[in-house]
């Protein structure tokens, strides 16, 4: 008998990148064989993202397309399932009163699974697309909540990966000839936070007092290593000790397997320690573009947006990092128009961005996100055109002069 074939159509950011490739290979081990194209496939797998509305749509745009081809198949008895995973499952099953669920199941009724991404899960090793470099996921989740953001509730909090499994897999891809390694993570440099204090200790971080973190608290933890106990980075914030981290250790214990270029995604400038930045520094296959999202140059609006840092930490740490590593070059996430920004505020990004010299940003024009603190208490007050003109000021700053480059 002919096996079954299937498609996935990979939404978003690394990260899903990552779990498709874990997908995949689910299917393989069960005999199942990629389709060439997504028509000819049996089962079709699509893997949503909910960054941003526009990410959301394509989806509704794209099963849309594929109820009417469904349907034509169903007449000549063929066999074709429609499956939907990754962020937008991940809302709907963290939802609890079962309400988004309902809601994509009314939008999308041809589709035939809701599959929840954790059921995937580690055990296989990926299908990688390329043999040279490889995404490799460390921590899934965020305990951050800036108000715009859905992660934390379409991927849940934050949860470590075994340091142990990450290591023996990037192990495995050196010995397999592998030159490149990206570690993946909503928030990698607090990797480890939860391994240490418990995860049910995460979420009151900010309430801690500052001594908190005496460092031979039973409380706090411990971490050993091939026998040896490893002292855990304390991430310190507004005076305060906020998470011990091991994510500076992870880099160089990763770094030290000899890959040519050893990168990673994403970095939050207020968990960016000194310890990392000592470990990019004497490491030198680990990558000199360091992807640092900024979000705003306004101190007030980062304010809103739950951002920890102001718009001259954000300069003091990249100061700090070009001291140290002097070679490095900086890409950035930023969002124009968000709730309340006024001319003056996205003034100050402008500003900031001329100060750093991003090589790269990649800017978004705000957009609301369900479940989020900003579209249950912010106006969504600027308008689409002044986005717009915001967002094509910004691009022409920074990403002309980086296609330029790219073109010369
Ligand atoms: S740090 Fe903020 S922007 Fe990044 S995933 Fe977490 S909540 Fe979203």
């Amino acid at each position: 008998m002919k096996s079954r074939t299937y498609y996935i159509k990979t939404f978003g950011c690394q990260q899903n990148v990552a779990d498709s490739e874990r997908i995949a290979k689910a299917f393989e081990s069960r005999g199942f064989r990629p389709a060439k194209a997504i028509d000819t496939a049996n089962y079709v797998v699509i893997n949503t993202c909910m960054v941003r509305q526009s990410a959301e749509n394509r989806v509704y745009g794209l099963v849309n397309n594929l109820a009417k081809l469904k349907r034509q198949k169903q007449k000549n008895n063929e066999f074709f399932k429609i499956i939907v995973t990754g962020c937008m499952v991940g809302l709907a099953f963290r939802d609890k009163t079962g309400k988004y669920l309902q809601r994509l199941k009314s939008i999308m009724p041809s589709v035939d699974e809701f599959m929840p991404i954790e059921e995937v899960g580690f055990d296989n090793e990926p299908l990688r697309q390329d043999n040279k470099k490889a995404w490799v996921p460390i921590s899934n989740g965020c305990n951050n909540f800036c108000t715009f953001c859905v992660v934390p509730f379409t991927r849940g909090r934050e949860i470590s990966r075994p340091f142990n499994d990450i290591i023996n897999e990037c192990i495995n891809l050196k010995n397999k000839g592998y030159e490149e390694i990206v570690l993946l993570g909503q928030n990698v440099n607090s990797y480890g936070a939860d391994l240490i204090m418990g995860q049910e200790n995460i979420q009151v971080m900010r309430d801690f007092g500052k001594n908190y973190f005496d460092t031979d608290s039973s409380y706090v933890g411990s971490f050993s290593f091939n026998g040896k106990k490893i002292k855990p980075v304390y991430v310190k914030h507004l005076g305060r000790l906020r998470i011990p981290t091991l994510f500076p250790f992870l880099l160089e214990e990763v770094a030290k397997l000899g890959f040519k270029k050893v990168d990673f995604i994403s970095s939050n400038p207020w968990d960016f320690s000194d310890e990392l930045i000592d470990v990019i520094s004497r490491n030198e296959n680990i990558t000199r573009v360091i992807h640092l999202p900024l979000q705003s140059g306004d101190d007030e609006v980062l304010k809103r947006m739950n951002r920890w840092y102001t718009s001259k930490d954000y300069l003091n740490l990249i100061n700090k990092i070009r001291k140290k590593v002097p070679s490095v070059e900086f890409t950035t996430d930023i969002i124009v128009g968000f709730c309340g920004e006024t001319d003056k505020q996205f003034e100050n990004t402008v500003k900031l961005a001329k100060m750093v010299g991003f090589s790269k940003a990649y800017i978004a024009m705000y957009s609301q996100r369900p479940f989020t603190a900003a579209v249950k208490v912010m106006e969504d007050n600027v308008p689409f055109e002044e986005k717009k003109r915001r967002w094509l000021i910004l691009d022409k700053l920074i990403n002309h002069r980086y296609r330029d480059d790219q073109e010369n």
